[in-house]
């Protein structure tokens, strides 16, 4: 037993591994308390786009802390929600009129789904049916792990968590089944919505899919009524290789989840973007009809600036082409890596580079991923395994040398303990 009272998540404390302390961070690059250089492969679970400590993001986050802290935001608004919310209006599809804040990605996508059933039930249509896809992940909170796959993360809770629907995965060979099912289930004229992670499932194992499917997804939705709501809180800003996933497919969601690169990953924050009918059916002299959600700290200032200044690096820095570079050079590697013995599915989207380790058992609980866990722990790189799906996801800023580093660490482990 450590001496620490912490918790941690997504730990066994049982097993004793060490949890190393980490003291700075600098672009791709964290340094332990005992001075150990780490390289972050996978952006600290998939939240630092432009680098750990942009000088601008800290800037403002410092000059926003001497300034106002904290602000109730029910009936009070203040310039960086305000600067946020205009400049995600420039940057987002025109349509998504609305803004709303919460604080996680888990928050992002409990506000969808709500916002979702306070329509339909604000028309008079009370629908409540909430599709999903098979092997999604959308958040931790109850609501959110309704709409995500269920299994061994979640099954001690089962009880709390409601129905769904679930649309099989449009793996390549299941394209049209996929879509088959989500016409079947439209048509019904019950479903309230159908939430996505588009073109790319990541805690499922980053599980690809094509664009066109996408497309398709919307344009049944769209004929049936269904509302679309898109979880880009892993996708978005630039993960994928443009700033919005649905952008490959010029699909424009209904509600739109937004987190982790909203404030560049250095404060927790997040949004809900919705089009102008799910607002105009909450908006009302009649206080019942109102959005009923909340949290303390809903866009707190020091968040704000932090996204503001994102979305000022956005504006005015080349992020695109960092991105582009990036999206190139991960290719290659995952190329290279391509040709080991037990590689299996190599897959690429944007800045995302993932593989299978191709071993008999490979479940989330079987021992690879704690002992591919210890392997990279001990060669300085921060790498965490999806059972056996190894990708590497880093910030838009990491070097040649460390993206090296990574790629030929990852050579040795598959060669040594696959
Ligand atoms: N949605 C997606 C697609 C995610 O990948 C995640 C987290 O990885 C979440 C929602 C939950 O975000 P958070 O961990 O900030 O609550």
């Amino acid at each position: 037993m450590s001496d620490s009272p912490i918790w941690h998540p997504f730990t066994q404390h049982g097993l004793g591994e060490p949890i190393p302390q980490v003291a700075r961070a600098e672009g791709a690059a964290l340094y332990t308390a005992d001075g150990r250089r780490i390289i972050d492969a996978i952006s600290s679970w998939w939240v630092t786009t432009h680098g750990h400590c942009h000088p601008r993001i800290m800037a403002a986050v410092a000059e926003q802390a001497g300034r106002l802290d904290q602000i109730i935001f029910a009936g009070w608004t203040h310039e960086p929600a305000e600067a946020v919310a205009q400049g995600l209006r420039a940057v987002m599809p025109p349509e998504l009129t609305r803004v709303f804040f919460s604080d996680s990605g888990s928050t992002s996508v409990e506000v969808a789904l709500k916002m979702a059933l306070g329509f339909w039930a604000n028309r008079g249509e009370p629908r409540h049916r909430i599709l999903v896809l098979e092997h999604s992940y959308h958040g931790d909170t109850i609501g959110a792990m309704s709409v995500g796959a269920r299994g061994v993360f979640n099954a001690a809770y089962a009880p709390l968590l409601f129905d769904v629907g679930t649309i099989p995965f449009p793996a390549e060979s299941a394209e049209q089944a996929c879509l088959d099912a989500l016409e079947a289930e439209c048509a019904a004229g019950v479903v309230a919505a159908f939430i996505v992670e588009p073109l790319v499932l990541g805690a499922g194992g980053m599980l690809v899919y094509s664009a066109e499917v996408l497309v398709e997804m919307a344009a049944i939705c769209a004929r049936h009524g269904v509302l679309f709501i898109a979880d880009e809180v892993m996708t978005g800003w630039g993960r994928t290789g443009t700033l919005l996933a649905c952008e490959q497919a010029g699909v424009v969601p209904d509600i739109l989840c937004l987190s982790k690169g909203l404030t560049g990953g250095a404060v927790p924050l997040a949004v809900t973007m919705a089009r102008e009918p799910i607002y105009a059916a909450h908006w009302s002299a009649d206080r019942a009809r109102m959005f009923f959600h909340s949290s303390s700290y809903t866009a707190n200032p020091i968040a704000c600036a932090a996204a503001a200044a994102n979305l000022a690096i956005w504006r005015d820095e080349p992020v695109g082409e960092r991105v582009a570079t990036l999206a190139a050079r991960q290719a290659e590697r995952l190329a290279a890596a391509a040709t080991l013995p037990n590689v299996a599915n190599p897959r690429a989207l944007g800045t995302i580079a993932a593989f299978d380790i191709a071993v008999p058992d490979a479940g989330y609980l079987s021992d690879l991923a704690p002992r591919l866990l210890a392997h990279f722990r001990e060669a300085g790189v921060l790498l965490r395994p999806l059972g056996n799906t190894l990708y590497v996801m880093p910030p838009y800023c990491i070097g040649e040398d460390d993206l090296d580093a990574i790629w030929s660490e990852i050579g040795r482990a598959v060669a040594t303990i696959a």
